[in-house]
């Protein structure tokens, strides 16, 4: 810290606050970043290993179809042509994703989308019109097997509850096509930064003051050097979880250097049977089409959330939401009766809004605050 007084006390130097920064210090605003990590970008953050940029809390891949989000991010780094085309294991099947021609050739032998359709509609005997859940969206989506091969077990790994109590927006994130098309996106713009994502964050932070190793909640002191402040931690975290806890999925990851050039031959290998504890195998290099000598793996397991771990998937079923709400209430409740010596208090980001958020998403949400803040510059 070196002045007394800032403009922003931004909590959290994730995407969210890292767009804030770079627009407060552009409108010429002065901004001190308080991040309990020992570094700044969270999860977007890449280790450097041999070379080859290590995405430390998960993969990240850039996808959007927000220009002005591209355009954004296009003028702090160049992205290179890298598309995400996982395939999933299955018991050593191996099946093309997102669900698309590739797929179903593999899994039923047929040619033609006419086909696949038809196939589809024989395996849609449970379906219901209006899927009230993941299972039964699943299931009209794709049919049986494909719900038994590719989803049920990797999904069940990944949240930790049955499909039937899982909500089913989760599955609509994915693309289900009829041409041989293996692109996991729909958006218009895609990449992986070149240099890795390091290279935007310290570009976006650029001008402010950053503390590391500090924990907010345990310094709210802190608050008071700033006139307004952005918190992007988890939000009932910040109100001592008052109202109750909200849920959230962890993961646990365990990365390993290995003595070989190629390990898996893609960047994305998904296992989705029930019996594999882990839900995928990260190759790092393959995000930038690495030739390094050596190759670094990362195995995520899925794991319930308990304090004090890293969260990372917030849970939007129904009891949540509501109970966000109830947050999201007192933060408004709390800024509308503040003194005046006390900060505005802005919550952001996938903690702070409690969603599901994309990066894009989340870079989109910062930027509409950041018109709002400070005026739209671009
Ligand atoms: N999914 C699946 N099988 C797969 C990959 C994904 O069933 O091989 C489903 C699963 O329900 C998961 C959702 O799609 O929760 C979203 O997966 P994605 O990998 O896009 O999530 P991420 O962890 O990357 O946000």
């Amino acid at each position: 810290m070196i002045r007394d007084r800032y403009d922003y006390l931004l909590c959290g130097a994730g995407l969210y606050n890292a767009v804030v920064a770079y627009h407060a210090i552009k409108a010429g605003k002065t901004c001190l970043v308080v991040e309990k990590r020992d570094h700044l970008g969270g999860n977007v953050y890449c280790e450097d290993v041999e070379g080859i940029h290590v995405h430390k809390y998960g993969a990240h891949i850039f996808h959007t179809s927000d220009e002005r989000v591209w355009n954004f991010v296009n003028s702090f780094c160049e992205f290179n042509r890298y598309t995400n085309s996982p395939v999933a294991n299955y018991k050593g099947e191996i099946y093309n994703m997102p669900f698309n021609m590739n797929t179903f050739n593999k899994m039923w032998g047929v040619v033609t989308p006419a086909e696949a359709k038809e196939k589809i509609d024989s395996q849609r005997a449970k379906a219901v019109s209006e899927p009230s859940n993941l299972e039964e969206q699943a299931i009209k989506l794709v049919g049986e097997d494909i719900y038994k091969k590719l989803i049920k077990g990797y999904t069940e790994k990944q949240w930790g509850r049955d499909c039937s109590e899982l909500p089913a927006f989760i599955i609509k994130r994915l693309p289900v096509r009829y041409t041989y098309d293996n692109n996991y996106f729909n958006d218009r713009f895609q990449g992986i930064p070149i240099g890795g994502y390091n290279v935007i964050i310290d570009r976006l932070f650029e001008g402010c003051d950053t503390m590391c190793g500090c924990d907010f909640l345990k310094n709210r002191e802190l608050m008071h050097v700033a006139d307004k402040v952005v918190y992007t931690g988890a939000i009932d975290e910040f109100f001592d979880y008052s109202e109750g806890e909200l849920s959230y999925r962890s993961l646990r990851f365990e990365t390993e250097l290995l003595d070989m050039e190629n390990y898996q031959g893609n960047a994305v290998v998904n296992y989705t049977d029930r019996e594999t504890p882990y839900t995928r195998i990260i190759e790092h290099k393959h995000f930038e089409f690495g030739t390094q000598p050596k190759t670094v793996i990362t195995r995520e397991y899925p794991a319930d959330y308990k304090r004090g771990m890293e969260r990372y998937y917030p849970v939007n079923d129904e009891p949540n939401q509501k109970l966000f709400e109830k947050y999201k209430a007192k933060a408004e409740e709390m800024n509308k009766n503040r003194k005046d010596s006390e900060p505005e208090i802005i919550f952001g980001g996938r903690l702070g809004e409690y969603k599901y958020y994309d990066m894009d998403k989340v870079i989109a949400s910062a930027l509409s605050f950041c018109d709002t803040e400070f005026g739209r510059i671009g």
